[in-house]
Order: structure tokens, then C-alpha cells, then sequence
């Protein structure tokens, strides 16, 4: 395994300086420099060119940090972003250009007159990353906010350090540092900035901080956006492809190392097919790994040795029996892909979220029991899953709701960088991704014109009221 970044190597901003760094950047927005198209597309070009240009050690952080192959870090941490990058520069000119409002969005007489939607950007937005996904999951709204014309602070997960040292270094020297930074650090660091007055903030991470971040956000209305996490389940009905669905819920469980917000946490599945499902389980273990997990070079490791401990922890409290892998190793932070069978809703497996590679299969009598079950656990999920007949897959969306959903797959609702993505409820509030990250970032400003010719067909608000003259 590649050596982890010390935290003496890993330079956190002071705390001193942050107020600095924030009006430094809100000071440029109000320039105006940053609501020119040309150089919001400049900025763009620039950030794709850092992402080739940085590739190498982009792909050396995230194999130091969490052990990520480079397969898995180009496909879904910076040739996705180049894509985005890709993405936004081609429709940009189409998404920031005013909406024309006439016949027949607006009836007569206002059809008559110059109505139309600017496309403002905020503001000044902090943007605050988690750690499975340090590099996506930071410059992913990043791109929404450049597009929309924001100037911005970023925040890397500071439990991905060498991640977030080549972060600072690849925007600080490529992009124009008059109007974005980085800043560095965790709790100290990222308080410090959320005593900033913001015009957004987008926060990418639990539960437990987002909620942290909107009480604070409330304090001075300004408006969040949250992708927090969810326990979310997979149901499993007797018409499922069984081996199918065990092959796609292993690959949901193995990509990152099960270190992805819309992974499984737990399968319901009816109890007729369990087992079948289980053997199905164990074959696609095999064939993913002929010569085990531990000796994959493909698969992540757990980000750090609390999460490795959480992780264990759950693995040691549920009363359920493990039916594929269990094997842990505290020195590699490895735990092997694990699916364990368990007989109570309130097994700590059903509670928690799991983010690993580790998830459990609870059997039941009918999909109404599923269904029971799934939205006791968790109303709103982050995502749902279901394997079933045609009419099973959509009696399960029509019955419970998620942030999104993928039918007969794991989590491929969220596998196209340019469809909204989001939660719903407590897994998170606002989506991004494509047009809804410049949406995301963008103030939509009706403005209307009244034209002095009009004044005789509209002179009937006038007072004195004549009631004659409405014509309703
Ligand atoms: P986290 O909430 O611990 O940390 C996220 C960010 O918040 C980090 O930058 C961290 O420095 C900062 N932070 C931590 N504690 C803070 C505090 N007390 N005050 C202010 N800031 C603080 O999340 P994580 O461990 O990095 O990520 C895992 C969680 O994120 C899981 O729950 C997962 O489901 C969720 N997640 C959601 C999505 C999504 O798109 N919905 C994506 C990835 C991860």
C-alpha cells in the first residue's frame, strides 16, 4: 500500500487568515469580472486543462489516501470531471442567456410587454467535500458555480490529506486566485468559515455536520444546498434475476470499497430466495476475486483507522450471521466485502448507515412486509434499489420514496454526470449535476418592462376602482 500523507506534510490554512481569504474573493465578485461568459468559460477550460495536467498526482493522492485504483480514480473522479468540465462549456452559452417570456407563458396583456428571466449568479459560495470521493465531490459543484459566475471557497475533506494538498495546489496555481481558493483543514478550520456570510453554501457529507451547517446557514438566511447520507435498501422479490442482482449489489459494495453514500445498507429480500440469492453472492465474490479481496489490487481501502473501528464495530455488535467474507485487517485497513444475515430490524446492520464494504440481508414474508420494513428503517433514503417483476419494481417507487432509484442495478440512477442528482428530506436537500449545477449556482431575476404605450390597456388598477372595466 502506498504510504498514508502525515499530517505534518498536510498544511492547514489559519484559522486568522480566513476571513482575509473570504473578502478577498467576495471582493472580486463584486468586480463583475466573474459574470462575463468568456471568462467563466476561460475558467472552465483552465480547470479541465489542471485535471490533465494534474492526473499523475491526482491519481498518487487518491491511491495514498484510500488505496484507489487508478481504474476506478479516472472513471469516477477525474474523467468524470473533465466530462463535466466538457458538459458545461457546451451548453453554458444556452443556459446563461435570459428566458424570453411572451404567448403563450404569459396571457394578454403582459404577453405584449418585455418580460424575461435573467440568470444571475449568487454570489460568493462555500463549497465543503467529504472524503470518499475528495476529488469529484469538491470540483463537482465547483463547475456549477464557475458556469453560474460565483466566486467561491473550497473545503477538502481533511481526512483525504494528500488529496487535499494537491486540490489547493491544483486551483491555486491554475485557475484565478482573485476569485477562488482553498482552504485547508477540519473542524477549526471549516467553523471558522461557516462564521462567514455566505450567498450559498453546498455541503457534501453526513447527516450529523450537515445539520450543523444548516443551524448555522438559518442564522443569516443563506440558502444550503445538503447531500448528506441514508441507509438505503434493496429489495429482492422471487420474480428477480437472482444471480444478476447478486453480482450488481457486490459491485455496489466493492467500488471504493463500499465508501459510497448510495450503496446498499440492507437487503430485504424474500425469504423463498435467500438462499439461492447467498450462493449467487458467493459465486460473484469468487469471480471478482479468484484469489480473495485482500489480494485484489482493484479494491480501496477504509479511508482511516476510525473508520476502519466503526466499521468493526458493527461487524461485532449484530447478532446476525456472516455469510460472505468477514475477514478484517486494522494494520492494511482492509475489510473484505461482507454480507451478513440478520433476523432483527434493530440489528445495529439495519440502523446504521454502513458506508463500506459491508451490508446485510434481512429475509422476509412479502413485499408488503418489504416495504414495512424499508420505511421504518428510513423514510427518505439517499437512493433504493429493486430487483423484482415489472409491477414489483414500480409498486416499490410508488410505495417508497428516495433520493433516486435504479431499477434491477445498484446505484446507476447516479452514474451519468448530467442529470440532477440529490436526496429527499433528511438525506439531503437540492440536486446538481448538468443544467441543475448551473441552476444550482444561479439567481433566476424575473425583470419586466412596461413599455408607455401600454398605459391604456393597463390603466384599469388604477383607483378610483371601476369594477365595470375588469374584465374577469
Ligand atoms: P463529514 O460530515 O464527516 O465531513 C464532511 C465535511 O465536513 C468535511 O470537509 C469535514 O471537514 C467537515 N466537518 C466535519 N465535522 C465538522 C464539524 N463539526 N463542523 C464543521 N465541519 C465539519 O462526512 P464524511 O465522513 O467526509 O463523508 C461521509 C458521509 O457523507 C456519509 O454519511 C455519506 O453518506 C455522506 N456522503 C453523501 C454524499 C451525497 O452526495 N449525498 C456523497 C458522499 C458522502
Amino acid at each position: 500500500m502506498a504510504a498514508k500523507v502525515s499530517m505534518s506534510e498536510f498544511q492547514a490554512t489559519a484559522v486568522d487568515a480566513i476571513p482575509q481569504i473570504t473578502n478577498s474573493v467576495r471582493g472580486t465578485f463584486r468586480t463583475h469580472k466573474t459574470k462575463k461568459l468568456q471568462w467563466r468559460q476561460v475558467q472552465l477550460r483552465k480547470l479541465y486543462w489542471a485535471l490533465e495536467d494534474y492526473t499523475p498526482q491526482l491519481l498518487a493522492a487518491l491511491a495514498k489516501d484510500l488505496h484507489k485504483s487508478d481504474f476506478e480514480a479516472l472513471i469516477t473522479e477525474i474523467d468524470w470531471l473533465k466530462k463535466d468540465c466538457i458538459f458545461m462549456l457546451d451548453h453554458l452559452e444556452k443556459y446563461a442567456k435570459d428566458d424570453k417570456l411572451g404567448s403563450p407563458d404569459l396571457p394578454p396583456p403582459f404577453s405584449l410587454m418585455n418580460y424575461r428571466v435573467r440568470k444571475e449568479p449568487l454570489g460568493t459560495v462555500l463549497i465543503i467535500g467529504p472524503y470518499n470521493f475528495p476529488v469529484q465531490l469538491l470540483l463537482a459543484p465547483f463547475v456549477g458555480a464557475i458556469a453560474a459566475g460565483c466566486t467561491a471557497v473550497l473545503k477538502p475533506s481533511e481526512v483525504t490529506p494528500a488529496c487535499a494538498m494537491v486540490l489547493k495546489a491544483l486551483i491555486e496555481t491554475r485557475l484565478d486566485t482573485t476569485a477562488f481558493a482553498v482552504v485547508n483543514g477540519g473542524i477549526p478550520e471549516t467553523t471558522a468559515l461557516l462564521n462567514e456570510k455566505w450567498d450559498k453554501i453546498f455541503f457534501t457529507g453526513s447527516a450529523a455536520v450537515g445539520t450543523i451547517v444548516a443551524k448555522k446557514a438559518a442564522e443569516t438566511l443563506t440558502p444550503v444546498v445538503l447531500e448528506l447520507g441514508g441507509r438505503n435498501p434493496a429489495f429482492i422479490t422471487k420474480h428477480a434475476n437472482l444471480a444478476l442482482a447478486a453480482r450488481r449489489l457486490l459491485w455496489g459494495k466493492t467500488m471504493n470499497a463500499g465508501q459510497v453514500c448510495l450503496s446498499q445498507n440492507y437487503v430485504l429480500i424474500d425469504k423463498d430466495v435467500g438462499p439461492t440469492f447467498i450462493e449467487h453472492l458467493k459465486q460473484a465474490y469468487r469471480d471478482m476475486f479468484p484469489n480473495g479481496a485482500k489480494a485484489s489490487p482493484d479494491l480501496a481501502r477504509i479511508v482511516n483507522h476510525k473508520h476502519f473501528l466503526r466499521l468493526k464495530k458493527m461487524l461485532d455488535g449484530t447478532k446476525g450471521k456472516i455469510v460472505m467474507g468477514g475477514a478484517l485487517d486494522e494494520s492494511e485497513l482492509f475489510i473484505e466485502p461482507t454480507a451478513v444475515l440478520v433476523s432483527s430490524v434493530d440489528d445495529p446492520m439495519m440502523q446504521e448507515e454502513s458506508f463500506g464494504p459491508i451490508f446485510c440481508i434481512y429475509p422476509v414474508n412479502s413485499l408488503d412486509e418489504a416495504l414495512n420494513v424499508a420505511n421504518r428503517v428510513h423514510r427518505t433514503p439517499l437512493a433504493l434499489f429493486s430487483f423484482g417483476s415489472k409491477a414489483e419494481n414500480q409498486r416499490v417507487l410508488n410505495e417508497m420514496t428516495s433520493g433516486g432509484a435504479t431499477l434491477n442495478d445498484a446505484f446507476f440512477h447516479a452514474s451519468v454526470n448530467s442529470i440532477p442528482f440529490g436526496g429527499v428530506g433528511d438525506s439531503g436537500w437540492g440536486v446538481y449535476r448538468g443544467k441543475a449545477s448551473f441552476d444550482c449556482f444561479t439567481h433566476f431575476r424575473t425583470v419586466s418592462e412596461t413599455p408607455a404605450w401600454a398605459e391604456k390597456i393597463i390603466d384599469v388598477r388604477y383607483m378610483p376602482y371601476n369594477m365595470a372595466k375588469l374584465k374577469l
